[in-house]
Order: structure tokens, then C-alpha cells, then sequence
């Protein structure tokens, strides 16, 4: 059978896609016909100018649905509003660096929530939908620090090890059901988050912002080069198509060799 990644006719939500990783994913899904529900938690013209945008790129159906995953209700009500989710890509995020003995309890709690725990509650909603379909796919976006630790970001990295562990289990329950899951590990993208990390990381290491991101950020990326989210989203459409129906439960690194070392 030639393999396909025609898209089109399915339905994918992304969450935490109004910028970045989220929509370049988006992007690419739609590129390859998929319709697309972008989320974030805030409900502005420029969020639903995005889908929009999308729409009329691609000529697929686009919208924009706000809910905040750091609640486990609004979580499961994106996937009911959504009314269809074929394909399901978990990626809303942050971060906060701080020692384990300085890190504040409440970033402890949103990092959990955000990065792990809505990927719990838009999993168990969307998997009905998907058993009924007949086919699904769930992509988890961990990190490279789903992989491998560094210090400082003991609840990140906590959280990418437990999306990690998620995504296996969500395999297994799936197995044979036309249903994969699994988790991209991404190592450096540009993106808002990591510039959000460029100025803390300066002032930790006293550096300049070029020799800050290629000798401390990139240092553990041997190609020395940021990941796109193109090609972020080039990888999710690799998992949605055919090539993918018998990948799952596994990790798919796209990191410049990092996790290699
Ligand atoms: P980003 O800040 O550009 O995107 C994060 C997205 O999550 C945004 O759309 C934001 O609005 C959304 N979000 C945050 N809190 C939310 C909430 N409570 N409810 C709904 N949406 C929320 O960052 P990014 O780099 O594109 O990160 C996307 C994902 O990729 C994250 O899970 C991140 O951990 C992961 N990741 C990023 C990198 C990188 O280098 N950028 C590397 C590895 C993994």
C-alpha cells in the first residue's frame, strides 16, 4: 500500500498553539490537510486572527478555542468543544529554573499541571473519540529533559519524564486499536520560551547573549544549531501518516545529537 500523509478529513487539536512549537505544528498539520482547533488561555483577536490565517493558507477548517491547561475542566472541555480530535498534540508549556530548595511551590504546581497533568485530561477525553473514529494519534511534546536531567529545572524536567511515561501507557491501552502515542523530544528550538530563558541564563553565567546561547544553551546540542518548528511540525505529520501506523510508545528525539552524548 503506497504510504499517505494526506490529512485531510481528520481533525487535529494542539494545545498551547498560539505560538511557537504549538503552531508550527499546527501549521504543518494543516499544511497537510488536517483540520486544526489552535488553544491557549487567553481570548484574543490576534489568537483567532491565527486561525484564520491558517484557514485561509490552506484551505482547511481553523479555529481557535481558549482554555487554560493548568485546569483539568477546561482541559477535557477543549476536547469536547473541539466535537472531533483525531489527532491530539500536547504541547502547552513553561518552564522556571530555580535550585530544588529555592524553586516556589506554585511554579512546582503550574509546571506539573501544564506540562503533564493536561496531557492526562485531554488523553482521557479524546480517546473515546478516537476508539469511535477507528484511528487516532496522541503526540506528546516532551523535551530532551524527558530524556536526561539538568539542574535547576527539577519540576520540567520531572514533568517531561512523567509525559514520557504517559505516552507509553497510553500506547499500550491503545495497542491494536489504529491508535498511536508518542512523544517528541525536542532539544533547543527558538522559540519564546527559550528566549525567555536567554536573559536569566545571561545574568547566571555573566555572558553575553550570542556566547550565553552557543556555549551554555547549545552546548549540549552537537550540531550547534536551534531546531525549527517546521521541523517539529515535519515530525508530527511523519507520526500521523501511514509510515506511523506502527510507531508507538516510543520517544522520537529532535535534538541535534543531544541526548547521543
Ligand atoms: P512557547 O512559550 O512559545 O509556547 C508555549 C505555549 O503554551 C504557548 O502557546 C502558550 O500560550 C501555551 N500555554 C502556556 N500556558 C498555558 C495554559 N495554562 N493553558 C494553555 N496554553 C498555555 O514555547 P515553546 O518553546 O513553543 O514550547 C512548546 C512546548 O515545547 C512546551 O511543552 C515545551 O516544554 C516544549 N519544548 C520546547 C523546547 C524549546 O526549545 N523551545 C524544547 C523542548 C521542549
Amino acid at each position: 500500500m503506497a504510504i499517505t500523509t494526506d490529512l485531510s478529513g481528520k481533525t487535529a487539536v494542539i494545545t498551547g498553539s498560539n505560538s511557537g512549537i504549538g503552531l508550527g505544528i499546527a501549521r504543518e498539520l494543516a499544511r497537510a490537510g488536517a483540520d486544526v482547533v489552535l488553544n491557549s488561555f487567553t481570548d484574543t483577536a490576534t489568537d483567532h486572527a491565527l486561525a484564520d490565517d491558517i484557514a485561509q493558507s490552506f484551505g482547511v477548517s481553523a479555529r481557535y478555542i481558549r482554555a487554560d491547561m493548568s485546569n483539568g475542566s477546561d482541559c477535557r472541555a477543549l476536547i469536547a468543544e473541539a466535537g472531533a480530535c483525531d489527532i491530539l498534540v500536547n504541547n502547552a508549556g513553561i518552564q522556571h529554573v530555580a535550585a530544588i530548595d529555592d524553586f516556589p511551590v506554585e511554579k512546582w504546581d503550574a509546571i506539573i499541571a501544564i506540562n503533564l497533568s493536561s496531557a492526562f485530561h485531554t488523553t482521557a477525553a479524546a480517546l473515546p473519540m478516537m476508539r469511535k473514529a477507528g484511528w487516532g494519534r496522541v503526540i506528546n511534546i516532551a523535551s530532551a529533559h524527558g530524556l536526561t536531567a539538568s539542574p535547576y529545572k527539577s519540576a520540567y524536567v520531572a514533568a517531561k519524564h512523567g509525559i514520557v511515561g504517559l505516552t507509553k501507557v497510553t500506547a499500550l491501552e491503545c495497542a491494536g486499536q489504529s491508535i498511536t502515542a508518542n512523544a517528541i523530544c525536542p532539544g533547543y528550538v527558538l522559540t519564546p520560551l527559550v528566549e525567555a530563558q536567554i536573559p536569566d541564563q545571561m545574568k547566571t553565567h555573566n555572558m553575553d547573549r550570542d556566547t550565553v546561547v552557543r556555549e551554555v544553551m547549545l552546548a549540549r546540542q552537537p550540531s550547534k544549531d536551534f531546531a525549527t518548528v517546521e521541523q517539529l511540525g515535519g515530525t508530527a505529520v511523519f507520526l500521523c501518516s501511514d509510515a506511523g501506523a506502527q510507531i508507538t510508545g516510543t520517544t522520537i528525539s529532535v535534538d541535534g545529537g543531544w541526548t547521543a552524548l
